[in-house]
């Protein structure tokens, strides 16, 4: 038998703990059929055997992000990038070209800017964009996120003039001192606003946006993805994407609500080949920290007294998560908040004491929050916690979680080391479009953590959750994850080994192909 695709002299990071490094690989029929020296794999090349020449170059397994919002990264590829922008004029140019392609009426967004890089730190006014782009509804949002500026065709369509501005109690919609009219800034509730007046796009629209975002996944050296459904069109789109031959394994985590009201009784959703599955639903226990709805047993540091958000009680969650498990599907959970987690955990106990149960891999999506008594009631069962590593980063920078949450407790945020430690399976997402899609830019967060570094992990532990760890949360461990034999040929061949650099340039690692079942999908030297 010799080998369709065969991948020699290189520098294999195989992440299967019985063989960790390899020289060369041989793959027939999708499959990884060898593992080995260069000498062994030449015993399977004959003429008709296609061959990459590594020189020395890295090879990984086929890396999986474990939580990416394709349908929102679609959306966003059609943004702005106001990142470099040194002044408003900069802005003003950037819009400008981008005015110049686009129709009249058409929503334009972006992101990115920063007052602070303009001069005098001055902030931009609607004025700003109206004299470049009268016809067009703009909004582009800062570096942050938390607030966003308007141009006045944007303001007329969410029905905002100074009459209703003046109204206003709370200070969402910045206005001009003296006139009193909106400066054309938005912050907080106000950013609703905008998206309630901002047309969802239509599926075939939506559909080529998907494919764009799905083509720069697999240039990121990424060839499974767990896909967070926001809502039910993204199924037909899904569907739309596997009949335009798209090669990205898909495994799709639903909403509890969409699944239960759109699909548990219709289980034919999933296409018969491996390359996509609905295999997760969600449910949410609590909200988000970055506006203060996660869960916690004790107030933010605010001043409030608020302790966040539950939208569950104990028995609503156990009876969902029984009905999740006994369909056949994941359960997924998202718990955020050290109330929230505990939560989660309670109902897990509760389901484990069930031997038909026992063998569930459960998911913890997000939890961030967990200190030390809730990890030792997390060790010894099968659950599984999905980390976003650029989030964390986020929490301490951008949100200040040392402030908002007190240093005693932010010490607790993502104690990824301690959850190793403990045997507790971890597994890497981006959480894209919120975050990069760069899985290395995640990687790098976590290995040369800034924030609590006591709780950073390895570059091989880091790995592991973006390919062995994220396989086995699927079921599917046997299958892909790792370069053994007998698993499917999915591989990243990477510029430089990650593992030879300092960890503060893990980040500029480059996926350089991608191979998806022994077809390359991508590859950046042609
Ligand atoms: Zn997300």
């Amino acid at each position: 038998m010799y080998a369709d695709l065969a991948l020699i002299n290189g520098n294999i990071i195989t992440m299967d703990s019985k063989k960790l490094r390899a020289q060369a690989i041989a793959i027939k029929n999708q499959r990884i059929i060898k593992v080995g020296t260069n000498n062994q794999i030449s015993q399977l090349i004959n003429d008709s055997t296609k061959i990459i020449q590594l020189e020395g170059r890295t090879v990984i397994p086929g890396l999986i992000d474990t939580h990416i919002h394709v349908a929102a990264f679609g959306r966003h590829l059609d943004w702005l990038d106001l990142t470099d922008c040194k002044s408003i004029k900069d802005m003003q140019t950037i819009l400008k070209n981008k005015i110049s392609q686009t129709i009249p009426n058409k929503w334009i967004l972006g992101r990115g800017w920063n007052e602070k890089n303009f001069q005098k730190n001055q902030f931009p006014n609607r004025y700003d964009l109206d004299t470049i782009a009268p016809n067009n509804p703009v909004v582009l949002y800062n570096q942050s996120g938390n607030l966003c500026l308007v141009n006045t065709e944007a303001l007329c369509l969410m029905n905002i003039n100074s009459q209703k501005v003046k109204l206003l109690k709370e200070n969402t919609i910045k206005r001009d001192l003296i006139t009193g009219d909106p400066t054309g800034i938005l912050e907080g509730k106000a950013l609703d606003l905008i998206w309630d007046s901002i047309p969802e796009p239509d599926q075939k629209d939506l559909l080529e946006l998907t494919h764009c975002a799905c083509l720069k996944i697999l240039k990121a050296g990424i060839t499974s993805i767990h896909w967070m459904v926001l809502s039910y069109l993204e199924f037909s789109i899904i569907k739309k994407l596997k009949e335009k031959g798209i090669p990205l394994r898909i495994y799709a985590i639903i909403p509890f609500e969409i699944w239960k009201k759109e699909i548990k009784q219709t289980p034919s959703h999933g296409l018969k080949n491996n390359t996509f599955k609905i295999g997760g639903i969600e449910i949410a226990i609590d909200g988000y920290l970055a506006n203060k709805t996660a869960a916690l047993f004790k107030p933010y540091n605010d001043g409030s007294y608020s302790t966040g958000n539950l939208f569950q009680s104990s028995q609503s969650l156990y009876a969902s998560v029984s009905d999740i498990i006994q369909s056949g599907f994941q359960p997924v959970l998202h718990a955020m908040g050290d109330k929230a987690v505990e939560l989660a955990l309670e109902a897990i106990e509760k389901l484990m004491k069930k031997t038909e149960h026992q063998n569930t891999r459960i998911r913890l999506e997000q939890a961030a929050l967990i200190n030390k008594n809730l990890i030792d009631r997390t060790k010894n069962k099968k659950i599984i916690i999905s980390v976003q590593p650029c989030v964390i980063n986020s929490e301490f920078k951008t949100w200040n979680a040392i402030d908002n949450l007190g240093s005693n407790r932010a010490r607790w945020l993502f104690p990824l080391r301690t959850l190793i430690n403990k045997k507790i399976l971890l597994i890497g997402g981006s959480d894209c479009p919120m975050e990069p899609l760069n899985p290395f830019q995640g990687i790098q967060k976590i290995v040369d953590r800034k924030f609590f570094p006591e709780e950073s992990i390895t570059l091989t532990e880091a790995i592991a959750m973006y390919t062995i760890n994220a396989a086995y949360s699927t079921n599917e461990e046997k299958y892909k994850g790792s370069i053994e034999e007998g698993k499917i040929a999915d591989l990243t061949i990477l510029s430089i080994d990650p593992t030879v650099i300092p960890s503060n340039n893990i980040k500029n690692v480059e996926v350089e192909t991608t191979i998806v079942g022994g077809e390359i999908i991508y590859n950046k030297r042609v």
